[in-house]
């Protein structure tokens, strides 16, 4: 059975269909960086990090391509009050993004462009909308999207624009479907609010060349970034279910007028993150940060919380909103934990003998199947997350009766190894430290300690401690532990 995912253009599960399986072309709409993003945008890019680990694990080649949308009311506005220039600003919290991403095991994606670096893709995209009758430039100075040039605006994200009235336009990057309208493309500049950051576009309008200050529309940048990157053209196109509209249907209208075919084959939505059943958001001032989050378990180690919020978002399908609540992380964290506490017993399990029983290997290969299965079946975590609780037991009740034999230790190993490629929620340091004494534990902890207050002559000494007590120090990129040498 091939892979099926949900398709929001359909509105069906249908069979994945990319044009090469060995180079499957993915663009993701990425963050705003002004802020610490919060758990609500976090659940989106786990969402997407574990369709696409999915995706490589059943054999698709990917490549992601991700924005950062650097130019926006927001960034201007905040990088202003800061004194920073809007590069430092965004810099600043890009790397905090890709801090909380690298502590969630989101695998990064293979190309991520600031959109300020795309200008020239933007500019060459709305001249040629301007050529052919969808754009205009209005009395504002901005140019706009014409929807009503576009036959099938409003088809993607079910909005009938029928009724509209000619020439009505919405200048902000967001709105609501009440007020669907000619969006912008180029935003004229505006010395208040936009200071330094303004960009000269030359345009040739009705055969008159135009220099007109400003700055790109968000909805313009994903498509000049899938212009630069995909020549238009991709096979997967992931979000946020709030960003169907306007922002995809907007991102449609512009690429599929330019280049006058279908953009995207398949786009696949992942649901909201709620907190008291509303969605969870900075204007409702109902969010967290990861970092609050992990503020609130100063005992806890970090990459166990982390864990346990991908865990969270594993026992939801992907398409799905789910209520985030504190009750609910404890108990998450408390199902991480009984999962290392396997991974210790199946480390200092004895086995019993060498055979590999003729029922086991039925057994793996019928869970194996259940696995694939469960993934093809447009990415159903939740059943794979039960087949993963199911063979927790059967691994826990066998180890209570020594039956399994070393070899069949291993297969066990290796297939919650083979889950965990999709599902990134082991601490595998927990299988490798099994043997380690507590004492050499203790100086790993209180040399990280010594790192994060940045006394490196003490966190040498610990490391030279380590060492004479017969372990070596290894980096698994989300934590370090010792290791016997
Ligand atoms: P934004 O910076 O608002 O464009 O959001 C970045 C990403 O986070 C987008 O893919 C949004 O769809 C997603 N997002 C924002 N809020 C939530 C939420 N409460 N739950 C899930 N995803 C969200
Ligand atoms: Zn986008």
């Amino acid at each position: 059975m091939p892979l099926s995912l949900y398709n929001t253009a359909t509105r069906k599960i249908e069979p994945f269909k990319p044009k090469d399986e060995h180079h499957v072309r993915v663009y993701a709409c990425g963050p705003t960086p002004y802020n610490y993003a919060h758990i609500g945008n976090m659940k989106a890019y786990v969402v997407e990090d574990i369709i696409l680990r999915a995706m490589r694990f059943l054999g698709y080649k990917i490549v992601h391509v991700m924005n950062l949308t650097d130019i926006d009311d927001k960034t201007i506005r905040d990088s202003q009050k800061t004194g920073e220039s809007l590069r430092d600003f965004t810099q600043r919290y890009t790397d905090a993004f890709f801090e909380d991403t690298d502590r969630l095991g989101i695998i990064r994606p293979d190309v991520v462009e600031r959109i300020s670096d795309a200008i020239p893709e933007m500019i060459a995209i709305t001249q040629k909308l301007l050529d052919t009758g969808y754009a205009y430039l209005a009395e504002d100075g901005s140019v706009y999207y014409r929807i009503k040039s576009f036959r099938r605006y409003g088809e993607f994200a079910h909005i009938d624009v029928s009724e509209m009235k000619d020439g009505v336009r919405v200048s902000n990057d967001e709105y609501e479907k009440e007020s669907v309208a000619d969006f912008a493309l180029w935003k004229a500049y505006d010395p208040d609010a936009d200071g330094e950051n303004t960009w000269d576009a030359e345009f040739v309008i009705d055969g008159e060349h135009r220099t007109v200050p400003g700055r790109p529309g968000w909805h313009i940048e994903c498509s000049a970034l899938n212009e630069k990157h995909f020549h238009s053209e991709i096979d997967l196109h992931l979000g946020g279910i709030d960003h169907i509209f306007p922002h995809h249907q907007n991102e449609i209208a512009q690429t599929e007028a330019y280049t006058g075919r279908q953009f995207s084959r398949c786009w696949s939505h992942g649901g909201h993150l709620l907190v008291e059943n509303k969605k969870m958001a900075k204007s409702a001032g109902n969010f967290h940060t990861l970092r609050d989050i992990l503020s609130k378990y100063p005992e806890a180690d970090s990459g166990l919380v982390a864990r346990a919020f991908r865990l969270m978002i594993l026992e939801t399908r992907y398409r799905d909103n789910f209520n985030f609540t504190f009750e609910r992380i404890d108990k998450t964290m408390e199902t991480v934990r009984s999962l290392d506490e396997l991974l210790r017993r199946m480390a200092r399990y004895e086995a019993s003998g060498s055979a590999v029983r003729r029922e086991f290997r039925e057994d793996m290969q019928s869970r194996i199947t259940r696995f694939v299965e469960s993934l093809e079946n447009d990415i159903s975590t939740p059943e794979a997350v039960a087949l993963l609780h199911e063979t927790a037991t059967t691994i826990n009740t066998g180890m209570d009766r020594r039956e399994f034999s070393m070899p069949e230790m291993e297969s066990l190993a290796d297939f919650l190894r083979t889950m965990d490629s999709v599902f990134a929620i082991f601490d595998w340091t927990t299988m490798e430290t099994a043997d380690v004494p507590e004492e050499v534990k203790a100086l790993v902890s209180a040399r990280d300690e010594a790192r994060k207050s940045k006394n490196y002559t003490e966190a040498d000494r610990l490391r030279d401690e380590i060492d004479a007590l017969g372990y070596q120090l290894v980096d698994d990129g989300r934590k370090t532990y010792a290791q016997k040498k």
